[in-house]
């Protein structure tokens, strides 16, 4: 096991966020995973499994251990009439494996191209985008407790999984190193194009065009255009949730704001956050290195690589200003370290 002592974080986060961790733990294997966790537990370290940095904000230098998952191997496990399923090792990096499924003809992850970060952090917040979210085809993972090192295995019931939610996010927080995820894809294609912006880059292709390669290559152009890249402009993506409000809430809300942008769900309204955050007028805003981008307003950049506590300093501003405005308590997606 390899152990770099006060180790830069700065390129391991897309905020760019200078830190540094007291000990660094790259680890390619599972035994090396379960010797850092053992090390980590004696010496009574607080511990930071580390993916690829992008939905996480460091406050400050990590006084403990972080245990980057830099595992690979994606295999294809078994198979049925239907579906083909795929085991994937945490360090795999997702939108990787989003092009080689394309290419294994496997299919359901087009809709998820150009997604930042790992395998292994894709169940902690159900990464979703473009109206598909992981769970639809998430089998299992296999995981180690932090605690005793000892390998379980969740289904997909046991990951409790919600709107860029899981039980990893809540009850069991910090208690589990995911390794392995298993999807469940498709040999046919089953193309979601319900998106809007989606939808309408497909709406001048014909049946044929329509591949779930060309579905995640119109994705990933409309990402580009969009959202700021991390290897050029630092960010860690939408920074809040979408809200869920009550019908009664969103009621009154769109009586006072007939332009409120907002998806009916199971349970409630859920409200645009980016397009709050805009009308509180912050869209374009900058301070001390840090901004709020300008063609999405959910989401805020570092291109000054300033501290995160300059960072959550302005999120609390945009907070407290969409709560003034709309009565909306807006919830920070990326976990503060
Ligand atoms: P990290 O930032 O490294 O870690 C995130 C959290 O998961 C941390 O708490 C970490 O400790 C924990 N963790 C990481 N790996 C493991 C593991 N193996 N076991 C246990 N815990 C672990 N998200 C979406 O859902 N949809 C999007 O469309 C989307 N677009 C984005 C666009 C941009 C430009 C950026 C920067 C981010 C975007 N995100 C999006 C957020 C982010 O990419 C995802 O949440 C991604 O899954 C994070 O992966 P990561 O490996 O970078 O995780
Ligand atoms: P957008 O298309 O401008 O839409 C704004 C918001 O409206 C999105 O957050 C989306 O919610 C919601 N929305 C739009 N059409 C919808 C529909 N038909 N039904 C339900 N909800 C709808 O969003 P964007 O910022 O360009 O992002 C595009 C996609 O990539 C979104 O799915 C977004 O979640 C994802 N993304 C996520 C992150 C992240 O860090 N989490 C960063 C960038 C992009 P949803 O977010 O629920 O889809």
């Amino acid at each position: 096991m390899l152990l770099l002592p006060d180790h830069s974080l700065a390129t391991l986060n897309t905020l760019a966020v200078p830190a540094q961790a007291r000990a660094y733990v790259p680890a390619t294997r599972t035994e090396q995973v379960v010797a850092a966790l053992t090390l980590a537990q004696e010496k009574r370290w607080p511990l930071l499994p580390l993916g690829g940095g992008s939905n996480i904000v460091l406050t400050g230098d990590f006084a403990g251990m972080v245990l980057h998952l830099q595992s690979k191997g994606i295999e294809k496990v078994d198979e049925d009439s239907r579906h083909v399923y795929v085991r994937v090792a945490a360090g795999e990096n997702w939108h990787q494996l989003v092009e080689y499924s394309l290419q294994q003809h496997w299919w359901g992850l087009e809709n998820l191209a150009l997604i930042p970060g790992n395998v292994g952090a894709a169940p902690i917040q159900n990464i979703g985008a473009y109206g598909v979210e992981l769970e639809e085809v998430f089998e299992e993972l296999q995981a180690l407790e932090v605690n005793s090192g000892l390998a379980v295995t969740f289904s997909r019931e046991a990951c409790e999984f919600r709107y860029r939610d899981s039980v990893f996010k809540g009850r069991l927080r910090d208690r589990y190193i995911i390794t392995h995820v298993i999807l469940r894809l498709n040999k046919q294609p089953e193309l979601r194009l319900e998106y809007p912006a989606l939808h309408a880059a497909c709406a001048h292709l014909s049946q044929r065009e329509l591949t779930p390669q060309k579905v995640s290559e119109l994705v990933a152009d409309i990402r580009r255009t969009k959202l700021p890249d991390p290897a050029q402009i630092p960010n860690a993506g939408s920074f809040f949730k979408n809200p869920v409000v009550s019908v009664q809430q969103f009621n009154e809300l769109q009586q006072a704001f007939p332009g409120l942008v907002a998806y009916p769900q199971p349970r409630g309204v859920k409200l645009a956050a980016g397009w709050l955050i805009e009308q509180a007028g912050w869209r374009g805003f900058t301070e001390q290195g840090v901004a709020v981008h300008d063609r999405q307003a959910l989401v805020l950049t570092n291109p000054g690589r300033s501290s995160g506590k300059v960072i959550l300093a302005l999120a609390e501003r945009i907070v407290q200003s969409v709560v003034d405005l709309f009565g909306v308590v807006l919830e920070t997606e990326p976990r503060i370290y």
